[in-house]
This record gives structure tokens, C-alpha cells and sequence, in this order.
């Protein structure tokens, strides 16, 4: 593993709910400065409301039937071009949005995009920043409505028609050979064979499935990301071995990573690998800070699927079968995540 972590930039905020049994409840949203974006995911289906206000200029986007559940967020002095982006409970039963643009950037609220993925999850794409472009709302405080269309419908099949796409992303290859365990065994050596198999199951159950590397190539991190962007993937997920240094093989064992809107895949896919596969030990499902997590769009989860400097593990890894039943088990998660 052992990936580069640089600095955050791009997500702002982002709020993770604890799911509650009944009420729709808004469980991720997060402002993507460098995408410009508000993404928001709800528990259940919801149909935003988008309107523009002048004095300040501001897009609101009410998520009617949705609980937020918690107290308000405010952040601010997000970008030079947005003040702040303020969630709150708006009416008992409304969760509002509110981004508050700054003075250099106008837009004109036909400009705003909404669109949906799923029921569940919308995208309200803001208009690019343009230096010359100016534009005032009327002065007058009536809100101009923004249209909002039809949500696209959940997958019901995981036929060709399933529309899904599946980034997977074999960790490191070619001149980066990743950790290397006991006996010399190499990581991208361990993972592609894992990778290779997750894809072909997927295939197989209808899936698009694009690889950010099928074979022993270098691909820089920032490359994979672009792939898993260009294939405008629905998910993505990164596969990797641990190593701990100083002769430590008693540690042995498995850990699930994601970073933002990938908290329920990497569950999903951890706990379909303890069910499935004898793990050595259960090191759980965290929040990392890994590049390929934090830059790409789509939830996104990182999967170490055990030591190659650990014993037990290393043997395991070396086996074909085991890997086998990695890559059946990372599959199901997948699938069960997208279900
Ligand atoms: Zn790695």
C-alpha cells in the first residue's frame, strides 16, 4: 500500500448521517470546489426543489420529506466564488442547501444543472466560472425556480441494461511493485490476479467493468483517477496488500478504507469478505485519506486484502484458491452495494 497523501482540496465538507430506521434521512452531501458541485445522497427517494435568490445571490435546494438529523453546518469562505454552503433543517420534514455565491461570480439560474443518478442521489451542478460574465438576479427577492428533472430509475436488473460501471484498480504494477512480504512476494503481483478475477465475475453478472491496469503497467495515481473519471464509473474500487515492517509477521489480517461517499461500499464489500473468506483477523472498515479515494467522483472504497509480510496471510496470498474466494467475495460486495 503506502500511497502518496497529499493535501486535501476539492471536497470542503461532507457530512456522514447515521441511518435511521424509517424517515428519509439525508445521509452524505459534500460541495466539490474543483468540480463545483453539490452531490447529495439520500436514505431513501427524494426530489430536490432548486430555486436562485438574490441579495445575496444564493441557490437553495430544498430535499422535501428528508430529515437531517442533526444540528445545521455552515462552512465558509469555501472558494473565491462561493461564500458558504449552509445545511440545515429547514421545516420538520425539509433538509435546505443553501450555497451562497460570492460577489465576482454570478450565474444565471438556467445555468444550473440538477441530475439525478438514482432516486436517491443528485448531482446540482453549478455554470463554470467566467471572469466576464456578469449578471445580477432582479433585485426583488422572488426566487426563480430552477427545473429539476425526472430521477433517473434504480437498476433493477444487472443486466446490460443495468447501466452500472465498475472501476477496478489493481494497486500499483510495472516499475512500482508495491510492498513486498516474505519470500519476495511483490503486492502488484498479489492484487492484479485478485483484480483480474473481481472483473470477470462482474462481467459475467452484466457489469461494465473498466481496469485501470490489466497487466504489469505503471499507471500514476492521478492516471487512475482519470480513467475511473473518463469511464464516468459508478463505483470505485482500488485493491491492495498490507506490509508492516520489522519482521512483524505475526500481523496478519484484513481493513477496508474509504474516504467520503464510499462508506457504504467499503462496508459492503468488508463484510461480504468475513462472511466468505476465513480472515485472520478482522482490522476493520476506517476512513483513510488515500489519493485514488479522495480525487475520484464516485463512492469509493480501498480494500487491503491482508499482509504479504504476515505469515498467515502470506501463505493465503500466495494460493490461488484464496484469492479465488477474495475476488468472489469483493464481487458480491459490489453487487450487493449497488442492489
Ligand atoms: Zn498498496
Amino acid at each position: 500500500m503506502k500511497q502518496l497523501q497529499g493535501m486535501v482540496w476539492g471536497i470542503v465538507a461532507s457530512q456522514t448521517v447515521c441511518v435511521s430506521a424509517n424517515a428519509n434521512s439525508l445521509e452524505y452531501w459534500d460541495f466539490d470546489v474543483r468540480q463545483n458541485r453539490v452531490e447529495i445522497v439520500t436514505n431513501g427517494d427524494v426530489r430536490p426543489k432548486a430555486q436562485m435568490i438574490a441579495n445575496p445571490t444564493r441557490l437553495i435546494i430544498d430535499l422535501p420529506g428528508v430529515k437531517l438529523g442533526k444540528p445545521s453546518v455552515r462552512q465558509g469562505n469555501i472558494s473565491r466564488y462561493v461564500n458558504q454552503v449552509r445545511v440545515g433543517q429547514f421545516s420538520p420534514y425539509t433538509t435546505r442547501i443553501v450555497v451562497e455565491l460570492g460577489t465576482p461570480y454570478s450565474m444565471r439560474p438556467w445555468e444550473v444543472k440538477v441530475r439525478s443518478l438514482a432516486p436517491n442521489r443528485w448531482f446540482v451542478q453549478l455554470s463554470d466560472f467566467q471572469p466576464h460574465h456578469v449578471y445580477s438576479l432582479p433585485v426583488e427577492e422572488e426566487p426563480v425556480a430552477i427545473a429539476v428533472p425526472s430521477p433517473k430509475p434504480y437498476p433493477t436488473t444487472y443486466g446490460r441494461s443495468s447501466g452500472y460501471t465498475v472501476v477496478i484498480d489493481p494497486g500499483h504494477g510495472g516499475r512500482d511493485p508495491g510492498a513486498i512480504g516474505i519470500g519476495g512476494l511483490q503486492e502488484k503481483r498479489v492484487v492484479l490476479p485478485i483484480s483480474l478475477e473481481v472483473a470477470e465475475i462482474l462481467r459475467k453478472r452484466g457489469m461494465r467493468v473498466v481496469m485501470t491496469r490489466s497487466g504489469d503497467s505503471s499507471v500514476s495515481l492521478r492516471g487512475r483517477v482519470q480513467k475511473a473519471e473518463q469511464a464516468n464509473g459508478n463505483v470505485f474500487v482500488s485493491i491492495h496488500a498490507n506490509a508492516v515492517g520489522g519482521n512483524n509477521s505475526q500481523v496478519n489480517g484484513m481493513e477496508s478504507y474509504y474516504y467520503s461517499s464510499g462508506y457504504r461500499l467499503a462496508l459492503s464489500i468488508h463484510r461480504n469478505i468475513l462472511r466468505k473468506v476465513r480472515v485472520v483477523d478482522n482490522r476493520g472498515v476506517k476512513r483513510g485519506r488515500f489519493y485514488v479515494l479522495r480525487k475520484t467522483s464516485m463512492p469509493a472504497a480501498l480494500i487491503e486484502v491482508g499482509f504479504v509480510t504476515g505469515s498467515i496471510d502470506n501463505r493465503n496470498l500466495s494460493n490461488p484458491s484464496y484469492r479465488q474466494q477474495l475476488a468472489e467475495a469483493i464481487a458480491n460486495g459490489i453487487l450487493e452495494y449497488l442492489r
